[in-house]
């Protein structure tokens, strides 16, 4: 039979969507490079560096602080597979649809889950969690979404741990949208378990899991009385591979090319400096708002619980959402994203995040809004 199979070609976009959001040119350099060996040393010593930049990012003196080779979701199912033995108490506060995601993570964990649940499109109540722990004193965990992709709202990370460590709790944080976007201090608010991505913040490639783990977390898992259900994500098996420079052992064929590129993210917001990348988004989140208003759109969401790299943006009456992101895609390469759950329709997420929040990318979007309504 005739190949009639050719090479994929990518078309050129501006992904201003929940992620992944555009990649940096140099993390695609450094992803192209030549395959190591995932035990050479030159991958090890890159690792390390990894792992130095991920506690710089995550601000954290974690030891154990480094990747899953898989994305944002495994750092969650690792996270609560490792942490939560069968029947322990765990409250999730949900207020979007990656709340709800941690449930039913938590709950396939095996554990008894407490939900605390807020409103789409509002913080969550840090009263409402203070009330829940009062009634359920035999809570172990406290977990929640710190940047809401699905809605554009912030939560208070530190306030809710705050409340959660006063009562004893291990707090475990989804970090996923929030890394390198907007602040985020692990060792200073008090998070014992925080996971994140590579495509969002920090602007690489699809596929990476940054994970950091407090050394209260470390031993609560180290002292377990029940086996950990999975393989991969058994912290005992896995941290070999990322642990001590001399001893390091094989895991699984580690996504070296992958690394090279998550390396060079962070290589880049080094440069940047930490506050300057979240002071950046929240500069371009201000310049999209005044841009907004003069279209007459609105956001979803309050001003002051607002993320600066995932806009909602409220669309007006007899505006066509399908049609206008369709022409917005295929017009104009431009890729926003579309409302989830019943946001569906009624509003768009628009992401500005890691290499993609720039004032060119938001003017781009303007000019084509403007011709196509
Ligand atoms: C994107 C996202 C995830 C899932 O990450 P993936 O890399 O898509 O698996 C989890 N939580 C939040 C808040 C997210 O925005």
């Amino acid at each position: 039979m005739e190949n009639t199979f050719k090479s994929f070609l990518a078309p050129s976009r501006i992904l201003l969507g929940p992620g992944p959001a555009t990649v940096n040119p140099r993390v695609l350099k450094a992803l192209s490079q030549p395959t190591l060996g995932h035990l050479d040393p030159n991958v090890i010593s890159m690792m390390d560096e990894i792992k130095a930049m991920l506690r710089n990012s995550f601000l954290t003196e974690n030891e154990h602080t480094f990747v899953i080779s898989a994305p944002g979701s495994v750092g969650m199912e690792f996270s609560f597979v490792n942490l939560i033995e069968p029947g322990e108490k765990v409250i999730i506060c949900t207020n979007g649809y990656f709340g709800d995601r941690m449930k039913q993570v938590a709950e396939r964990s095996g554990a008894e889950v407490v939900v605390v649940a807020g409103e789409w499109g509002k913080p969550l109540d840090i009263e409402n969690l203070k009330i829940t722990l009062k009634y359920n004193p035999d809570t172990k965990f406290v977990g929640f979404v710190s940047s809401e992709t699905s809605t554009g709202v912030r939560n208070d990370t530190k306030a809710l741990c705050e409340i959660a460590k006063q009562a004893g709790c291990i707090t475990i944080v989804d970090a996923v949208t929030t890394l390198g976007a907007t602040e985020f201090r692990v060792d200073e608010w008090g998070v014992d378990m925080a996971y994140s991505c590579s495509q969002k913040g920090l602007g690489s490639v699809p596929g990476m899991s940054p994970v950091t783990i407090s050394p209260l977390a470390v031993e609560k898992i180290k002292n377990r009385k029940t086996p950990i259900t999975s393989w991969f994500l058994d912290l005992n098996n896995v941290w070999p591979y990322w642990g001590s420079f001399e001893k390091r052992s094989y895991h699984h064929t580690a996504p070296v090319n992958s690394f090279y590129a998550l390396h060079e993210s962070l290589v880049i917001l080094m440069e940047e400096g930490l506050e300057n990348s979240w002071s950046r988004h929240t500069r371009n989140h201000l310049y999209l708002s005044d841009a907004m208003a003069t279209l007459g759109m609105d956001f979803y969401v309050e001003a002051p619980y607002r993320l600066p790299q995932l806009n909602t943006i409220l669309l007006k009456e007899g505006m066509d959402d399908a049609a206008i992101r369709k022409s917005l895609l295929l017009d104009y390469g431009i890729e926003v994203g579309a409302g989830l759950g019943a946001g569906f329709g009624k509003l768009w997420r628009i992401g500005l995040m890691g290499y993609g929040s720039n004032i060119e990318n938001i003017d781009r979007l303007m000019n084509a809004l403007k011709i196509i309504l």
